[in-house]
């Protein structure tokens, strides 16, 4: 049966009539109609306790006449009955023929107040505090607040830098008691961590008896916090956010691909959080995911090309390293190669190796997969962000299944060119020695391992805050990585030592820029047709059915029997 329509309520707001459907809480229809109401308890994703009471409004009901009906005025629209005292906006739902002010000289009035009172114990620490640049109290103050204090006592103190967990800080003379942290910890994570203590102004947040906010979501209390009271102990003080470079991308850490704000400077990666999408991520991320980033500049990063020259694996340039690497390949049959790729590549890297497979005429190719616990708010049992793409794309039908074989050819001699993609052989089973006997293995890869010096050529690639690109992620949503700082030392993109792999074995090829690419995947893969990396937007596409299964066609396509 067809869903029943939800009912429009007509509102009026500051004058103007709008229609609302049915529910939408009176803060939110406000913002539909492009009126900001100041507000620091409310989020919408948490319920609305309504305790800050700095979205006070001035609310009315129709007047009613002596039928029980609307009063209508000259417009044709109910006339109002105001209410005599402000409401506020947060908890209440529009209603039908409802008024509302918010800019009323009463509302104003509300709000100075509001935040004189909320200022009355607030440190005015804003110089050395971390949230300044991204504080409602600071933003508000100068929007709504008063010029001139009149408190004349001292202010309460109360306690600084608490570790309220492994990853968060508290400074309890900041905190304007919103409980934002306590309802996302106790509506999102079900973790029920924190709470108030003690009464009026002595209030303080505080982690209950014996417990420590150390939930794998810690971290979005941070960035909820509308004030400096909740830091992140890894980000505190180490740079002030307006020197810092934003770039939409997402986390490669798991399948779930949660979109991401990173924020850089100078080519150093100072944080990640999380950007709202509703079809991933809603406003969240978890601490797993959001501090993965210390490999990018970990002192085993591989900044230059390698190559064996005698013995010895000898720094080189670009193009002679591509060239032997090449070299070493075509010294032998397909059949006597295999390939080590991963589930980490983009989806571009990925239909280039696809490309160099069938150049060389290799059939032995898989990934690696990877896993671990995962849970029922967004963090994913595969770890690898791109299982999907890995699979549309015909690396694998399934992930790691091949392995055994790989590592069973090399063992046996069969294999005597290995070609591993940002993966460790050793991990799948390959022995050191083994690795070290194969006369031709050729690494691509992000840092050096125990068996980058047993290669025969080592091609230093980009980490992903390094690269643009695709990815599909566990539910079928094909999204964008963008570039947030440059590669260090002469590691090169990824997908240019492909290209320059395929050229080098079978002449130019067309592609010039990652575009390129993915306008040539987009001819092929009928999943990507019409899109390009432009089109996929912001907040990604749906390109495979969800719950990680293929779309129809690929499916069609994986389970077709082949010709006899
Ligand atoms: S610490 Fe921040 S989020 Fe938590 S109650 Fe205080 S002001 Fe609100
Ligand atoms: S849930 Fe997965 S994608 Fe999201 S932040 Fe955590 S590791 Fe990254």
């Amino acid at each position: 049966m067809p869903d029943e329509p939800v009912p429009l309520f007509t509102v009026q707001i500051d004058g103007v009539w709008h229609q609302f459907p049915k529910g939408t809480r009176v803060i939110e229809a406000c913002a539909q109609a492009g009126i900001f109401v100041p507000r620091y308890c409310y989020h919408k994703k948490l319920s609305s306790p309504g305790n800050c009471r700095m979205c006070l409004v001035e609310m009315g009901m129709p007047r009613l006449g002596p039928d029980r009906k609307p009063e209508l005025g000259a417009d044709g629209k109910p006339m109002i009955n105001w209410m005599p005292r402000p409401q506020i906006s947060c908890a209440q739902e529009v209603s039908e023929g409802m008024g509302v002010r918010t800019n009323s000289p009463l509302v104003k009035e509300c709000q100075r107040g509001v935040m004189e009172f909320l200022l009355i114990n607030h440190p005015l620490d804003c110089p050395i505090c971390d949230q300044a640049g991204e504080c409602e109290l600071q933003e508000f103050s100068v929007e709504y607040g008063a010029a001139d204090s009149r408190f004349l006592e001292n202010k309460v103190k109360k306690p600084k830098a608490v570790q309220l967990g492994p990853r968060v800080t508290l400074d309890d003379e900041r905190c304007i008691l919103c409980s934002r942290c306590i309802r996302f910890c106790q509506e999102i994570v079900h973790d029920d961590v924190l709470g108030f203590v003690d009464r009026g102004s002595h209030t303080v947040l505080t982690a209950h008896p014996g417990k420590r906010l150390e939930n794998n979501y810690s971290l979005n209390t941070v960035d909820i916090c509308p004030v400096g009271a909740l830091t992140s102990t890894d980000f505190r003080f180490k740079m002030r956010v307006w020197f810092l470079k934003e770039t939409k991308s997402i986390c490669t850490s798991c399948a779930t691909g949660c979109n991401t704000i990173i924020g850089t400077r100078e080519d150093v990666v100072y944080r990640q959080t999380p950007r709202e999408n509703d079809h991933v991520n809603s406003c969240w991320m978890c601490d797993h995911g959001r501090l993965n980033l210390d490999y990018i500049t970990s002192e085993r990063r591989l900044l230059e090309p390698r190559v064996l020259l005698g013995d010895k694996l000898d720094s080189s340039d670009w193009n002679a390293a591509i060239e032997r690497a090449a070299l070493q390949l075509r010294h032998f049959p397909g059949w006597e190669t295999a390939m080590i790729a991963s589930a980490r590549l983009t989806n571009e890297e990925l239909w280039l190796t696809a490309q160099l497979a069938r150049a060389l005429g290799v059939d032995l190719i898989d990934i690696v997969p990877r896993s671990g616990p995962g849970d029922d708010i967004l963090l994913s049992e595969d770890r690898n962000p791109n299982t999907n793409g890995a699979r549309l794309l015909g690396i694998t039908s399934e992930p790691g299944a091949r392995l055994g074989e790989i590592a069973q050819a090399v063992k046996s001699g069969r294999v005597k060119a290995l070609l591993a993609l940002h993966e460790n052989p050793i991990e799948t089973g390959i022995t050191a020695e083994e690795l070290s006997n194969l006369p031709a293995f050729i690494v691509i890869d992000i840092l050096e391992n125990a068996v980058t010096e047993k290669a025969t050529a080592v091609l230093p690639g980009f980490a992903f805050v390094e690269k643009r690109g695709s990815m599909i992620n566990g539910k079928g949503r094909l999204q964008r990585l963008n570039r947030a700082i440059r590669g260090p030392g002469n590691a090169r993109d990824d997908w240019e030592i492909l290209r320059d792999l395929l050229q080098a074995l079978g002449g130019s090829n067309g592609l010039y820029s990652i575009d390129d690419v993915f306008r040539q995947m987009s001819d092929a893969v009928p999943e990507f047709s019409g899109l390009t990396l432009s089109k996929i937007g912001d907040l990604g596409v749906q390109v495979l059915r969800a719950r990680g299964a293929l779309s129809p066609l690929a499916e069609a396509k994986e389970t077709a029997v082949p010709p006899s």
